[in-house]
């Protein structure tokens, strides 16, 4: 059954430095001495779907395409979704709604000059639109994005909306779509199964259990989401970051490609836009 329903893969284009856990270890102002992995790890990604025939939705930051044009143009020649992941990785609740927009609208144009395609959806850094800024919600319909994918409907200590729907939803009924990061409903409470740290911890077979449990009992697509440096076991440790940051960094990265292989058979996957016909 659970092979009927298709699920969307989406990979957010990044740096391994650029992630929030270690923001305050390697800052902004230093990222163009840093050594970049991201052609390399993200060159992964699309050897990897290419062999196995799968298409997904890439949300790239703006700072990657300008320094990385030919990764996003194969992205878009090997027949994925190319969309938008925001400038620099600012978490929106650090933005003013006109920072917010400046952002998007600067995002959106880079990335549709490089990509030579139209950019239809956004995806928050870090899912860092909830109950406090849904405001960010019709800037992003305003500037001409088709959906977004940025709330996680759980409970987690850096993000999450518990009470968001499950399923793609719109806040109004004239609003953009949003498209949540999946989760699992066990015992009246929502567990995340759309990827991250968590497939990294979880047993694979747990996880699959649970995505198959939303295709079959909730019959609904899912969607899955990682990084390029989750694939890239041979990247810098960086130092001085906490022990939590790193532990969730670097767990099981050796693994994950096999992992990832493991996930792309067992279930059939798409393009956000093809899958959630946004
Ligand atoms: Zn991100």
């Amino acid at each position: 059954m659970a092979a009927l329903i298709r699920n969307a893969l989406t990979v957010d284009v990044e740096e391994y430095f650029q992630v929030a856990a270690f923001e305050r270890t390697i800052i902004r102002d230093s990222w163009d001495t840093v050594e970049s992995r991201v052609e390399f790890s993200c060159g992964r990604v699309l050897d990897l779907f290419d062999a196995q025939g799968v298409r997904g939705t890439f949300f790239v930051l703006g700072w990657i395409a300008e320094r990385h044009p030919g990764l996003v143009r194969r992205i878009v020649k090997d027949g994925h979704e190319l969309a938008s992941h925001g400038y620099d990785h600012t978490r929106v609740h650090n933005f003013t709604p006109e920072q917010f927009r400046a952002d998007v609208v600067r995002t959106k144009a880079v990335l549709e000059d490089i990509g030579g395609v139209q950019v239809r959806g956004y995806r928050a850094p870090s899912y860092s639109i909830n109950a406090k800024n849904l405001w960010a919600l019709d800037v992003l319909q305003e500037t001409g994005h088709a959906y977004s994918s940025s709330i996680y409907p759980i409970r987690h200590d850096l993000y999450g909306m518990p009470d968001a729907p499950r399923f793609p939803f719109r806040f109004r009924p004239d609003g953009i779509l949003e498209i949540p990061v999946t989760t699992v409903r066990m015992g009246g409470r929502n567990y995340p199964c759309g990827g991250g740290g968590y497939f990294r911890l979880l047993p694979y077979g747990a996880f699959r259990w649970m995505l198959a449990r939303v295709n079959e009992q909730d019959r609904q697509s899912g969607l899955f989401y990682f990084h390029p440096w989750e694939v890239d076991p041979g990247q810098p440790r960086v130092k001085g970051a906490p022990l939590k940051s790193r532990f969730r960094h670097y767990l099981n990265l050796e693994s994950m490609a096999t992992r990832l292989e493991r996930l792309l058979g067992d279930f059939s996957w798409g393009r956000m836009d093809d899958v959630f016909g946004a």
